[in-house]
């Protein structure tokens, strides 16, 4: 800021510390990961609330060998930037994993992948993407884009330019974490997307005791108005199963079906029926 001149000294808290030590062993961590490629994909199925049919999968990072959660290492990659060189590896894993399955003669189903905002920044990202779909030659539309709100409002008018050439590509696009920071119902108009995702907190807090249901007949109304499909994350019981079914919501992710698994696991789902 301003203010601080040069003889003014900042004090940091042990605990501020120690977090930071942990940011920077992360990147560490990060680093090493990227050099050796130990980063991997597991797959979370969407069911089809008709069906109980697989209709796509999410994919996952997950490190190789270590047990730190996404939640924890992908603010640090997305800090220090290192999420750009992740993020490519993310979409040419599952892009590759989807050629594999299609010269397996699997009839495969799209798979999802997160995107950053950070990601968007990269001046090449539209032609790194075309360039990785080119490489393995799938349809685009068995890619699916991820990103929040929150992401595309970071750069609003770059990013939604950029969201609408990778639509023109084919490939498909999710609004993430819906429900979740200042979701204005709005920006559904203009932003060319498939589906949106009501996310975990936003389905938790419903079902909470004093929890508004009624809100959510407004959104699955909209989507559908705007011809967006309406996914779920995080069901976890019948209850919220039947109810957000009967209410419209189109396909459900959570570990009610399933909890993300490795691509062998993921191949046995193609064929499964899930019960509805
Ligand atoms: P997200 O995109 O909202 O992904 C859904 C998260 O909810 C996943 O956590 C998933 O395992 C978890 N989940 C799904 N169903 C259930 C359920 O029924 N109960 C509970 N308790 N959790 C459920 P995960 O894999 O730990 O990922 C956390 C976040 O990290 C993701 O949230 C996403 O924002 C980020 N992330 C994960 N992989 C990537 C990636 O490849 N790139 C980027 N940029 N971000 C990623
Ligand atoms: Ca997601
Ligand atoms: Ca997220
Ligand atoms: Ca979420």
């Amino acid at each position: 800021a301003k203010s601080e001149g040069k003889n003014r000294y900042i004090f940091f808290s042990a605990e501020m510390i120690e977090e930071l030590e942990k940011r920077i062993e992360t990147e560490k961590i990060l680093l090493d990961c990227l050099k050796n490629k130990d980063f991997k994909l597991v797959y979370q199925p969407q069911v089809s609330s008709k069906t109980g049919e697989v209709h796509a999968f999410e994919a996952l990072i997950r490190l190789k060998n270590y047990n730190i959660s996404p939640a924890e290492f992908i603010p640090v990659a997305e800090e220090t930037g290192l999420i750009v060189e992740i993020g490519y590896f993310v979409i040419e894993e599952a892009v590759r994993q989807i050629k594999e399955w299609i010269d397996k003669g699997i009839e495969v189903k799209p798979i999802g992948v997160n995107l950053s905002a950070v990601q968007l920044r990269d001046e090449s990202f539209v032609s790194n993407l075309k360039e990785i779909i080119k490489k393995y030659s799938i349809k685009p539309s068995l890619l699916k884009i991820e990103i929040t709100e929150s992401a595309l409002m970071e750069d609003k008018e770059r990013n939604i330019k950029i969201i609408e050439q990778l639509k023109e590509v084919g490939i498909q696009i999710a609004i993430d974490d819906f429900g979740t920071g200042y979701s204005s119902l709005n920006y559904l108009t203009f932003i060319p997307a498939d589906y949106i995702k009501l996310d975990k907190s936003f389905i938790d807090k419903m079902f909470a005791k004093e929890g508004k249901k009624e809100v959510l007949d407004g959104i699955t109304f909209l989507a559908h108005q705007l011809n967006l499909k309406v996914v779920v994350e995080g069901i976890e019981d019948r209850e919220q199963f039947n109810y957000l079914k009967s209410k419209g919501c189109d396909y459900m992710q959570g570990y009610l079906f399933s909890r993300p698994v490795d691509k062998e696991e993921a191949e046995k789902l193609f064929a499964k029926r899930f019960e509805v």
